[in-house]
């Protein structure tokens, strides 16, 4: 006779069944597919205080299993409102964060297939796609057929890696040894406009911001490279060991073009690393009517590009090109016993390839989007954004009150309220302080600031993937209006 607790049903182990996954996993399909059809309903930017979300969860993790309806509820009802929707065609701050269904497509799959990518054995098939997207890219953008590389979780990593390699390529991998200490400091430059990432990986690499040099701009608010020169020059003289450039294409304020070429050339001949920072603009590589910006490419070592910006990929997914991965590779490379796999250097361990070990399963997306797009979709909508961008900075520019501040350069340009010619100062950075927080607050539409030259500008981005051209007219609309009803 079986005993009262072995006739007891077991207990259920805790999480999903797989039937309740299933049904869930079709409601949230369909919530997703809403979500898109409707995502110009919401604000772009939230529209909470600090503290309000924070301030309707609770203290501490349940101790008891919750349904999923109960938590989805919470999703709707508290965190949604706190949420800045990134996928409203009416964002133009900051540079896009642009994903489309595709590549949503994919991150499912990656998620439900929850693999860890660190290595060729972990899971062939990453790394192998990995491999072939990469050459996919280069050629698509038109970068060297030598170049090769992997795929980060954002540009500033891929910063990171390559002020890391350059250093060791000029150290001899010294550093990689015995650490920074003795040596002369060595120094890295990047123009004014060079995006904080470089700075930062500067920090993390040891070499220390007072040794990043900021190389005043040239026309066009591209790095001034006969400065560059001087200012390597100065340095040697002066006793440190001048190791590293990072270029921007695309600055982050006004889409500056740093001249690659003349650049290029002062880097060969003082055998300085050539690091290319194209996070958003390398994207429009793809057509080929913006590939001047890449001329000088034969003397760079490396580049990133973020497609989680502008090549319809769902963050992250940030590209890092190499010439010769060996010195990447001497950098990163580590090898504890537990880590080794019995294909050596027969395959590419992507683990040895930046700073984490563990990588998700990025390449995935792109595939997914270089193949539902084609290259001739992802060029179309490129296209379109850079032409709405231009139409709009015209428009800009013909208005009388309106000043644009910097051209349009690919899809983003600054601009300004200038109404009665104001002279330049605190009264006009304050009136459009004020006309910039009051558009954000309409939930309308999403800009961020920048300073040009000091002035106070309103910075305009045009780049999600579902922006058309009646979102850029209903927010100049809105500008406009905006504007003209301030009390001054
Ligand atoms: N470089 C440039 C030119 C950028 O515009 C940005 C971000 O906008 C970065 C680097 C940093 O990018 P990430 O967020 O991928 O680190």
């Amino acid at each position: 006779m079986p005993n009262e607790s072995t006739r007891r049903a077991p207990a259920a182990r805790p999480g999903l069944s797989a039937d309740e996954f299933r049904r869930h996993a079709h409601a949230f399909v369909d919530w997703m597919a809403d979500y898109y059809a409707r995502v110009e309903d919401y604000p772009v930017r939230a529209q909470v205080q600090p503290g309000e979300i924070a301030a309707q969860l609770p203290a501490a993790a349940p101790e008891a299993s919750e349904p999923i309806e109960a938590i989805f509820k919470d999703f709707e009802d508290v965190i949604l409102p706190g949420m800045t929707h990134w996928q409203h065609p009416a964002f133009f701050a900051y540079f896009p964060a642009n994903g489309s269904p595709p590549s949503l497509l994919a991150e499912m799959l990656t998620a439900s297939l929850g693999a860890q990518c660190m290595s060729w054995q972990t899971s062939p098939a990453a790394t192998e796609l990995e491999d072939r997207m990469m050459e996919w890219l280069r050629d698509l953008l038109g970068l060297p057929d030598e170049f090769t590389g992997c795929i980060q979780d954002t540009a500033s990593t891929g910063i990171l890696a390559a002020i890391v390699t350059a250093r060791e390529w000029a150290s001899d991998f010294a550093v990689n040894r015995k650490g920074l200490s003795g040596g002369a400091p060595m120094t890295l430059y990047c123009s004014a406009e060079t995006h904080s990432a470089t700075e930062k990986g500067a920090k993390i690499a040891g070499i220390g911001r007072d040794y990043v040099r900021k190389v005043p701009l040239g026309p066009e608010r591209g790095m001034n490279p006969e400065l560059l020169a001087q200012m390597i020059r100065a340095d040697r003289q002066a006793g440190l060991r001048p190791f590293c450039v990072v270029a921007t294409l695309g600055s982050t304020g006004t889409g500056a073009m740093d001249p690659l070429k003349a650049i290029g050339e002062t880097c060969e001949a003082e055998k300085l690393w050539l690091h290319v920072d194209a996070a958003w603009a390398g994207s429009a590589l793809i057509l080929p009517e913006t590939r001047a910006m890449i001329d000088g490419i034969g003397h760079v070592d490396s580049l990133v590009f973020n497609p989680h910006k502008w090549l319809f990929t769902n963050f992250d997914c940030s590209v890092f090109f190499i010439r010769e991965p060996e010195h990447l590779i001497r950098s990163f490379e580590i090898l504890p016993e537990f880590l080794k796999t019995r294909e050596g250097a027969r395959v590419n361990n992507y683990r040895d390839w930046g700073v984490p070990l563990g990588r998700r399963f990025r390449a995935l997306k792109l595939w997914f989007v270089l193949r539902s797009y084609g290259a001739e979709g992802l060029r179309a909508l490129i296209r379109e954004h850079i032409a709405l961008a231009r139409e709009i900075a015209g428009r800009i520019e013909a208005e009388p009150d309106f000043e644009l501040v910097t051209p349009a350069r690919l899809a983003l340009f600054c601009f300004r309220y200038r109404p009665d010619e104001m002279a330049d100062g605190e009264a006009l950075d304050t009136l459009n302080e004020t006309l910039f927080e009051a558009l954000n607050d309409t939930g309308r539409v999403y800009f961020t600031q920048n300073r040009v030259d000091g002035a106070y500008v309103i910075r305009w981005s045009v780049g999600q993937t579902a922006t058309e051209r009646r979102h850029v007219e209903d927010a100049w609309a809105l500008v406009q209006a905006t504007a003209r009803s301030l009390e001054r």
